[in-house]
């Protein structure tokens, strides 16, 4: 795109998501994607870090031979494996590949938040890992050596892999279908199901009252990925009002077939890591959940549900689906944004 001197404004009827005119600098204003100026805001007032957790608990119950059983210990390690591989695929999606192809400056300006966020994730999991004095290269080299969390991960990165190619360029339907595609790969598979056994593992320990503060730390993620999934939602939508050629019947069903694929991943995760269940959570429980939050993903995209499963952890909606990010921690919410008005 050139640069050139004028004195002619940015018309906000040509900014799109992707595709649209003002892709050279980031002229905010007039905001035109108001979900995305709204999730930066919010996403700031959340602001957190691993550090101002203490895991002094955490750390006596690691060493103690009386508080965590063999399989609880598993359970921690397998979830840190893949998470820690998780935030960081998802943070090379979001700077090499969403930031280059998105043309919305308010868009934009979400994903510099986001990337921040993937990384304050990985942090956390490396304080985790150091706190319990756990192996490093055990738990952030298990993607390649767990079958499970390996799946998972090749799955999303095969499609990753197209729009990260230096070579691609939105603008022709099949190659806006491709980034249409990634969304729904990155942020309501990945984002959106790919976390949430794990979630539910942590949610686990943290009912009963066991590793509190690394409960804690993934109680914030959890807050912080359900807007990431939120904004992906928004991003799936809002293409599809600005471009609805490209929503056509197959690809609704291709769409469809991926989150099908992706419950199919998650649910033998699921199985594999907890083959004797986990807290009382069984393989049929985790099947149950999986299906029943894609099928929320897929509705709130406009798609038919598939399964029609029941809610068997209503105990995690109360925790994560009731959109209460801007108010789940309100006091450090209030501490944060007393910071921001400190006089410097
Ligand atoms: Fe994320």
């Amino acid at each position: 795109m050139a640069f050139k001197k004028t004195t002619q404004k940015v018309d906000i009827n040509k900014r799109k998501i992707i595709n649209g005119e003002d892709a050279d600098v980031v002229q905010l204003y007039p905001i035109k994607h108001t979900f995305a100026w709204e999730a930066y805001n919010a996403a700031n007032a959340n602001h957190w870090l691993p550090t101002e957790i203490s895991m002094q608990n955490d750390i006596e119950e690691w060493k103690s031979t009386k508080v965590l059983s063999h399989d609880e210990r598993t359970a921690l390690k397998i979830v840190l494996g893949f998470f820690t591989t998780a935030d960081s695929i998802a943070a090379n999606n979001i700077v090499l590949g969403f930031y280059r192809h998105i043309t919305s400056p308010e868009c934009r300006l979400y994903l510099l938040r986001q990337g921040y966020e993937e990384a304050i994730h990985t942090h956390s999991y490396q304080y985790i890992v150091e706190s319990l004095r756990l192996n490093e290269s055990e738990i952030f080299n298990m993607y390649r050596e767990n079958q499970a969390i390996y799946n998972k991960d090749a799955f999303i990165l095969s499609f990753n892999e197209g729009i990260l190619n230096p070579h691609f360029k939105t603008g022709t339907v099949e190659s806006d279908q491709k980034f249409l595609e990634n969304i729904i790969i990155a942020s309501i598979i990945m984002e959106g199901i790919f976390f949430y056994s794990s979630f539910a593992v942590m949610f686990g320990f943290q009912r009963q009252n066991k590793l509190m503060g690394s409960a804690e730390q993934i109680q914030y993620i959890m807050r912080d990925e359900s807007m990431h999934l939120n904004f992906g939602i928004n991003l799936v939508n809002t293409i599809k009002e600005e471009q609805p050629e490209l929503w056509s019947k197959e690809f609704q069903s291709h769409a469809i077939d991926l989150i099908k694929t992706g419950v199919e991943l998650e649910c033998t995760f699921a199985t594999e890591v907890f083959p004797k269940g986990i807290f009382g959570l069984n393989a049929d429980n985790f099947r149950q959940y999986i299906q029943h939050i894609a099928d929320r993903r897929l509705a709130r995209i406009g798609l038919s549900e598939q399964y029609r499963s029941p809610n068997p952890f209503p105990w995690m909606s109360e925790a994560i689906d009731l959109n209460k990010e801007k108010n789940f921690f309100e006091t450090r919410v209030i501490e944060y944004q007393t910071g921001g008005t400190l006089e410097w």
